[in-house]
This record gives C-alpha cells, structure tokens and sequence, in this order.
C-alpha cells in the first residue's frame, strides 16, 4: 500500500500515520511505502516506520547533480545531507538506495548533467563506506532520471521543454560519465515526456488531439511497448499544429496562457519573482517552515497556513 501525493513527507503527522498503518496491518501480509524520503532526520524516521525489519530499497529525490541546478528549482537539499542520508541508511541495513533526478531543467548544462553521475558515485562510496567489508558487492544506486516536464502554475510555466533528440543526447551523456557498475541509469522515453508536456501546456485544442489521438490507436500510452508517438503526431496535425512545437516553444512572461483563466490561489506576479530568481540560482524559503513569501494563496483562497505539531 503506497501512501502518495505530490509530498507524503511533508505531511506533519506522516510519521504517527506510517506507525499506526503498521501496527494495524501488522501480520496481514501488507506493507505499506511511501514514494521518496525527505532528507533529514524527520524523514528518516519515516524510512524506519515505513521499512520495519525489511530494509531493502530507500529513495530519495535529489533532483538535480549540482549544487546551483538545485538552487534554480529550489530543491532544498545539499550534498553533505544526501551523503548523511546515506551513511544512515546503509548502517541501519539498507543496501539498494534509488535516487530520483531530471534531465532538462532550465539553464541545465552538459556540466549539470554529468554532476548527476558524479554525484552518484561519491553516493556509492559513502554507501559502501558505511557496511561491513563483506557486504560491499551488495551495494547499488539507481538514478532514476525522469523528463523535465514545464506545468503550468508554477515558475516555470513559460518555459519550453527541452527537444526530444536533445534530451536523448544528455541521456547518452550521463550514462557515457557514470564509471561504476553498481550505479545503474534509468529514464524514459523522451518522446513520452513530450506528450506529459504537451498535456500540461496546451490550450482547450488539446481534448481534440487526445480523442484523435484514441481514435488513430493510442492506449495505455504510458506502456512502452503500447506508445504510439505518431498517433499524437497526426492528431495534433489535424488540428494543425505541431505537437513538438507546443511543447518546446517558450512563452513570454506576458503572455496570455491557456490556462490563466484557472487559479489554484498563487498570483502571476509571485511567479514572475521566482522565476527570475530561479535564473539567478537563489532559493525561496518553504513558508512552512520560515516566514510567508507572499504568493498570494492564504489571502485568495481565504485560508492560513497552518501547521499541525512539531515537523
Ligand atoms: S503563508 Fe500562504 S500566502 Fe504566504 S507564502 Fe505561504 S501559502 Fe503563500
């Protein structure tokens, strides 16, 4: 039973809900997982209650391999705590540790995407560092790579996604860096995070190209050996446009986009401001934990940021 939302772990209580699912399910057979661990000592304790004595697998999502890639995305995590993380888990048993990061951030560079590999070698040391000798060879770390994928509502919603071909060559650039064989890659389909984005980006025509796209023979898209990349093509064709336009073009920051007519509360102004601070690599503070950066979602949805007990 996996316990997800967009951030399980942020979930103030996360770790008394993890304990009490345990008990109850305590010799039913069932085992309950939640998708990421947050990297301190909160979510470690998490790791523990989620794992109970079965320590195979711990994940962890870093995001991006170097240091400012994960200021621009204000991904609050430094190499000292993944590496603290780390030493942790494979003390207290864990031997398979997975790392989730993207391809295709803005202002990534070849440097970017090669400190991703680098990054998980100096992870494997530290892993193998913290078991018995013996137990070395058992040590592994998968980087699970996904696709930059632009959304909307966020500061990086005029942003294009990055081109197929040129995700593909940073794919064939990361594995070409990683030395190790214990350090396995893996990543999707660039042509199916193209559909992710274009699901994300495109405006009302959209609904027409997902039925024509059905209509032409896509199912269970999301099956590799079921994607039918030339079904989206063509009915985004008959539309007539370009499905790979949509998704690569940048939008002006003032543009009209297809979806402004929506809100979930934040103000467009407060994601221009962090937009721009994302290009200049400096971080916001999470208002849970500091003081309101005033992204106008308390004060449109009528609501305050409240948080239950100690985090
Ligand atoms: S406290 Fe509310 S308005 Fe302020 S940054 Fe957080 S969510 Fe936005």
């Amino acid at each position: 039973m996996s316990l997800t939302s967009l951030s399980t772990t942020d979930h103030s209580q996360c770790a008394e809900m993890l304990r009490r699912l345990n008990a109850r399910l305590d010799g039913t057979g069932t085992r309950v997982s939640i998708p990421s661990q947050r990297l301190d000592s909160f979510g470690f304790e998490m790791a523990v209650e989620a794992a109970g004595e079965k320590r195979g697998g711990i994940t962890f999502a870093v995001e991006a391999g170097s240091q400012r890639l994960r200021d621009v995305i204000n991904k609050n995590v430094t190499e000292q705590d993944l590496l603290a993380a780390t030493h942790n888990a494979f003390s207290l048993g864990w031997r398979r540790m997975k790392l989730y990061f993207m391809i295709g951030l803005p202002t990534e560079t070849d440097e970017d995407v090669v400190a991703i590999g680098e990054l998980a070698e100096r992870v494997l040391s530290c892993a193998r560092e913290a078991v018995d000798p013996k137990q070395r060879g058992n040590v592994s770390v998968t980087c699970s790579v996904g696709t930059f994928v632009p959304k909307s509502h966020t500061p990086f919603q005029w942003q294009g996604q990055v081109p197929a071909d040129e995700i593909r060559r940073r794919q064939q650039l990361l594995v070409a860096s990683v030395r190790s064989k214990a350090v396995r890659v893996t990543y999707p389909d660039p042509r199916s995070s193209a559909i992710d984005s274009f699901l994300s980006r495109a405006g009302r025509a959209a609904y027409e190209v997902v039925e024509g796209a059905w209509r032409r023979g896509a199912r269970f898209d999301a099956w590799s050996d079921c994607f039918a990349y030339e079904a989206w093509l063509d009915a985004a064709r008959a539309q007539g446009f370009e499905l790979e336009e949509v998704v690569c073009t940048d939008y002006d920051l003032d543009a009209r986009l297809p979806w402004d007519h929506t809100s979930p509360g934040e103000t467009k102004g407060f994601l221009q401001r962090e937009w721009r601070r994302a290009l200049a690599a400096q971080t916001t503070a999470d208002c849970t934990r500091a003081s309101c950066q005033g992204c106008g979602v308390c004060p449109g949805l009528h609501t305050h940021n409240v948080i239950v007990g100690e985090r």
